[in-house]
């Protein structure tokens, strides 16, 4: 689970593992672009033959 503040006022925005999107900031009202994907890939792994 990770933390995602805003880099302009440090308010804690949203906890997520893994999350693509935007989210607006409801101090400082600017948009917060998020793009955290898992590091662990689980269920796209295809054989190439
Ligand atoms: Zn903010």
């Amino acid at each position: 689970m990770k933390e995602i503040r805003c880099p302009n006022c440090n308010q804690l925005l949203i906890k997520v593992d893994i999350c693509i999107g935007e989210i607006k900031c409801t101090r400082c009202k600017k948009i917060i672009k998020i793009e955290i994907k898992s590091d662990r890939v689980s269920n796209t792994t295809r054989k190439s033959e």
